[in-house]
């Protein structure tokens, strides 16, 4: 078949993001987030940090905003948040997948933001209806590059922060999480075959809070990355 014909139409890009010291990029397959993984901010939540098994939501792949930058302020909110993350990116799938054998699965991490629709969460939580709108909307992902594992290691402790126009609003570090790496990748993997191009956005620590255009959010993790972005209007 006549290539040019494959498709009714051209085909929406692969969304990728660069990878550190590396001309190919990663390609991006599915978005998994994990929810309330950090004891201080599942309190801000109003949520007991000992009674819940981790649970998930998704965002489409075409939300990554790839090494930050200019991010619009959404539609249909008056209530944006920031979520600074740890971003586990795979690059081996399964079902399954052992506790002890998960960091294989591993390819490297990136440092991400969960940009939120809070007020659009909140009525959803209210009336028992999915997160979609709160969480899963354009640009709601930005992502720095991603650190491959080969050259930079893993990352299970070590500051994660967040500053909006330079004061600190989120602290906290990767060893606080609820469940760690592994356990949350072995965790998945019993609902979905994991593949490689698979993105985990890990939770976030406590110190959520609102964003207006003009601000300038930089998110850090220690001996990882930055990710640099500016809400606009
Ligand atoms: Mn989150």
């Amino acid at each position: 078949m006549n290539p040019d014909n494959l498709y009714a139409f051209e085909a929406a890009e692969i969304p990728s993001i660069p990878v550190a010291g590396q001309e190919s990029r990663f390609p991006v397959r599915r978005i998994y987030c994990v929810g309330r993984n950090y004891a201080a901010h599942t309190r801000e939540m109003g949520r007991d940090p000992d009674k819940e098994p981790p649970f998930f939501f998704m965002k489409p792949a075409d939300a990554i905003v790839p090494e930050g930058g200019l991010v619009k302020y959404p539609a249909g909110t008056s209530d944006l948040h920031h979520e600074i993350e740890l971003v586990v990116a795979l690059h081996r799938g399964g079902h399954d997948i052992a506790v002890g054998r998960a960091l294989e699965h591993v390819y490297g991490y990136a440092i991400g933001l969960d940009m939120t629709r809070r007020d659009l969460q909140s009525e959803a939580k209210k009336l028992g209806r999915p997160w979609d709108f709160g969480k899963s909307f354009d640009q709601s992902a930005p992502i720095s590059a991603v650190y491959p594992v080969a050259s930079h290691g893993h990352h299970s402790s070590g500051a994660i922060t967040l500053a909006v126009n330079g004061t600190i609003r989120q602290k906290g570090d990767l060893s606080d999480m609820i469940w760690n790496v592994p356990e949350t990748i072995a965790f998945l993997s019993q609902y979905y075959d994991l593949a490689p191009g698979d993105l985990i956005y890990t939770g976030t620590p406590a110190g959520v809070g609102a964003v207006v255009p003009g601000d300038r959010l930089l998110g850090r993790i220690e001996g990882l990355a930055e990710l640099d972005v500016e809400i606009v209007s």
